[in-house]
């Protein structure tokens, strides 16, 4: 496997080192910045693929920093693991909102970041939809993408246009959380939705399921994932 660089920025340097240590072990580059500035600065010079960006910083805060981040096309494509001081929820939507690909809620143990940032690495950029295959075939699920045609234990399950939409945009990003923000840009276009109503409509996915309806996992205060 190619070396992975993953950049850190965060102002306690304890918990950078105690980052740096771990992820070497696993066989990452570690780079680290104390404050948003140094930290653009070095996602332009250096690419990683990974940034691990804390919400609290001073200076510009982790928002700001992803902001940044998701308009220079030089950083555009970089993962971003959000670390957030508490389950703020509003926290996390704003930072999911502004391009973070996860979050990770402090105290945290590093287990758990380890497994968020390779999660994050295998499902490529944000804005690709996961994989390009058309088929989805998991345990009793099947999903046709070419076809907008759903199977449960090998029987056809008739879903909406919209309802396809957010199934298939879930399924192809497992442990991706989606506000209902983000669901919705995703899935507009074609289809007219309010933020409201997309809880209207995974529940009436997750009724059509039936037992395959667990692996749509809700984010509390959030929005929804598909199971990993
Ligand atoms: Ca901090």
């Amino acid at each position: 496997m190619a070396k992975e660089t993953i950049l850190v920025i965060e102002d306690e340097r304890d918990i950078i080192e105690i980052i740096e240590y771990n992820f070497a072990r696993e066989g990452f580059t570690v780079l680290s910045a104390t404050n948003g500035e140094k930290g653009l600065e070095i996602a332009r010079a250096k690419r990683p693929s990974v940034v691990v960006l804390d919400l609290m910083l001073p200076g510009l805060d982790g928002i700001e920093v992803a902001k940044r981040l998701r308009q220079d096309p030089a950083t555009r494509e970089i993962a971003i693991v959000m670390l957030t001081a508490k389950s703020e929820e509003s926290d996390v939507i704003l930072g999911l909102g502004v391009g973070a690909d996860d979050y990770v809620t402090k105290p945290f143990k590093m287990k758990e970041l380890l497994a968020r940032v390779k999660a994050v690495l295998r499902r490529g950029p944000l804005h690709d939809e996961g994989p390009t295959g058309k088929r989805l075939e998991l345990d009793g699920l099947v999903i046709d993408k070419a076809k907008y045609q759903v199977f449960v234990g090998g029987k056809e399950i008739p879903l909406t246009l919209t309802e396809f939409k957010i199934l298939a945009l879930l399924a192809g990003a497992p442990g991706r959380v989606y506000t209902r923000e983000l669901l919705l840009q995703k899935i507009q276009g074609e289809t007219f939705v309010d933020e409201r109503n997309i809880d209207v409509h995974i529940r009436s996915i997750r009724k059509k399921l039936g037992e395959e309806n667990e692996y749509i996992v809700t984010v509390r205060g959030v929005g929804y994932r598909f199971k990993e």
